[in-house]
């Protein structure tokens, strides 16, 4: 088959991959001359530990399918690091304790490790913190070079062609018309816009049931040692699914996030790149119309816990942007799937786990449309 695919994000460049992989040809477009959307501006965690459960099996497939292509590309910089949540107060230490506990715990990887075993794991935490919770089975890539290593993969089939620099402007039937005059024909149009949901989106498959979230984000210089592992704060258990229980509503009751932390919905998620720098977030801001500038305090408050966790000044921070994701308001998908017409099908809406979830959700995509 002939497949067009639209948006060279991780959803439409895994989309390529499985196509390519199954046999077919696929023409991709990208509006921007590299993608630029949330795909390159995440921290690469490929996060299995607070998947809820019926993401769960998911998240496990699709990182097992990022440790295959890791290996098949290596550009993509896969690495089975692991994460280590640091825990600071007993409210924190007692919900990773009771999901430490749950039947699916050794599918997560997870263990409640002391502060000895903290240091042994990752060494560069030498500062303040109670206890942790190590799940060794989350994972990181490189965002930024993880498109083009993948596409230059797909190049060397033969059967791929990416046209940067090219937007989609209209669908008829399964002909594709981009902003260049070309014309695409083929058997099968997949759109991975990522959070455009106007424009083209809107005319061929409406409103769909996806909400727009913005976060900030920072990169510090090379720190000069390995961070071995990916940290999070006990923050971070208010945002992912997998942590919801009863000792998690007693820290919601008793333990007020910070001021800051609270006004930004913030968690401390921080993960090393492959140059040694430090790529730090985030904050969320769910209504919108989203602020265009960015927020210092937030940037603040992230430093200072850094700092607290590694017992010493951070690099300096380069870089600070933000990002948006888009994200599909019912709960119990992983990803909106909408079939537009016959034989184009829009993808958006994996939320802050498009980069964990996004090789299984075309895999999943591929299988429903007997690809
Ligand atoms: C700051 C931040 C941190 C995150 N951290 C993580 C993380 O660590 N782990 C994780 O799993 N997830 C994370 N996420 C979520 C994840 O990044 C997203 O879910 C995922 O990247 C979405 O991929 P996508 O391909 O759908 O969208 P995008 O990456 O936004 O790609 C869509 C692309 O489509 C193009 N496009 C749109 N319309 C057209 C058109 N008409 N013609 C041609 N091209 C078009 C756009 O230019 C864009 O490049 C994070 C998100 C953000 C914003």
């Amino acid at each position: 088959m002939r497949v067009t695919i639209i948006g060279g994000g991780i959803l439409g460049t895994a989309h390529a991959l499985e196509a390519v992989q199954r046999g077919h040809r696929v023409t991709h477009l990208e509006r921007e001359l590299e993608a630029r959307g949330a795909t390159v501006r995440n921290f690469g965690l490929v996060w299995v530990s607070g998947r809820a459960e019926h993401e769960l099996a998911a998240a496990l497939r699709s990182r097992e399918l990022w440790e295959q292509i890791g290996a098949r590309i290596p550009g993509v910089g896969f690495r089975p690091a692991g994460s280590l949540t640091l825990l600071r107060t007993p409210r924190e230490i007692a919900v990773a304790e009771q999901v430490a506990a749950r039947a699916d715990a050794e599918a997560r990887g997870f263990e409640v490790v002391d502060p000895d075993r903290i240091r042994a794991l990752n060494p560069a935490l030498r500062g303040k913190y109670l206890a942790g919770l190590h799940c060794s089975r989350d994972g990181a890539v490189e965002s930024r070079q993880a498109m083009p290593a993948i596409r230059a993969h797909l190049e060397a089939t033969g059967r791929y062609e990416f046209l940067p620099g090219t937007e989609a402007r209209s669908v008829d039937g399964t002909a594709v018309r981009d902003d260049r005059g070309g014309r695409h024909d083929g058997d099968l149009v997949l759109v991975c816009p990522g959070a455009a949901h106007g424009g083209l989106t809107r005319e061929i498959a409406g409103e769909l049931p996806v909400r727009r979230v913005r976060l900030q984000m920072m990169q510090t210089d090379p720190l000069d040692e390995p961070l071995t592992t990916a940290i999070a704060d006990g923050d971070s258990f208010r945002y992912y699914p997998g942590f919801a229980g009863s000792a998690l509503d007693a820290l919601r009751d008793d333990e007020p996030q910070d001021p800051v932390a609270a006004a930004g919905r913030m968690q401390l998620l921080c993960v090393q790149r492959l140059h040694g720098g430090l790529t730090i977030g985030d904050t969320h801001e769910y209504d919108e119309p989203f602020a265009f500038d960015l927020d210092s305090a937030p940037y603040d408050y992230l430093v200072a816990l850094v700092e607290e966790f590694l017992g010493r000044p951070l690099p300096a921070v380069r870089r600070r942007w933000a990002g948006v994701y888009s994200q599909c308001v019912d709960p119990a998908q992983l990803v909106s799937r909408t079939e537009a017409s016959d034989g184009v099908m829009v993808i958006t809406g994996p939320g802050g786990r498009g980069m964990t979830l996004g090789p299984a959700i075309a895999e999943q995509t591929a299988d429903l449309i007997n690809l």
